[in-house]
């Protein structure tokens, strides 16, 4: 699927609830593929349904190293239906972060160290589960997605933002 790009005018919109009928029908799930398909693809670490147009609240959040984060910790890909956040930490940590909709950039953002999280999975079933650290980024960089945001909106200093090669080559030389 396409990805939308910053400008694009879905990447403003709240997303809706994924409603009890829809996880009946087997569309919800050949999505659900499709959106990690696109994820997977684009070397992202975690994706928002908003990115590739289409505005149900649902993600996933799939950190693992690869070229675009090579120190990101290895998990499997977890799909988050209608998620909301329970609580989260007060200490925010700082940590540099990119988007698939925000090509060519990376920015340095301050976040939550941990959150906890209700969402549904595929069946409907309702789960609360705790993400820590990077995993907790992730989570909270796709939630933004789902109510309108992207890291742009937490900039608070413009020489928190690098361009991609720039920031991969200060990773490389442990700079950051
Ligand atoms: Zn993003």
């Amino acid at each position: 699927m396409k990805i939308a790009q910053i400008g694009e005018a879905v990447l403003r919109h709240p997303a809706r609830t994924v409603s009890e009928e829809e996880f009946a029908h087997a569309e919800l799930s050949v999505f659900a593929d499709a959106l990690l398909n696109t994820m997977l693809e684009a070397s992202g670490i975690g994706i928002a349904a908003p990115q590739v147009f289409d505005s149900r609240s649902m993600m996933y959040i799939a950190s693992r190293p690869n070229a675009r984060y090579p120190k990101a910790p290895l998990m499997e890909p977890l799909l988050l239906i209608n998620p909301s956040i329970v609580s989260q930490s007060v200490d925010l940590v700082w940590e540099w972060e990119g988007c698939l909709s925000v090509p060519g950039l990376r920015g340095k953002i301050a976040r939550p160290d941990w959150v906890e999280v209700d969402f549904q999975n595929l069946q409907g079933d309702k789960i609360q589960q705790r993400f820590e650290g990077f995993v907790a980024r992730v989570f909270l960089h796709e939630f933004d997605h789902l109510i309108g945001l992207t890291w742009l909106d937490h900039v608070t200093d413009s020489k928190h933002i690098m361009a991609n090669e720039v920031w991969l080559n200060a990773l490389e030389q442990g700079l950051l």
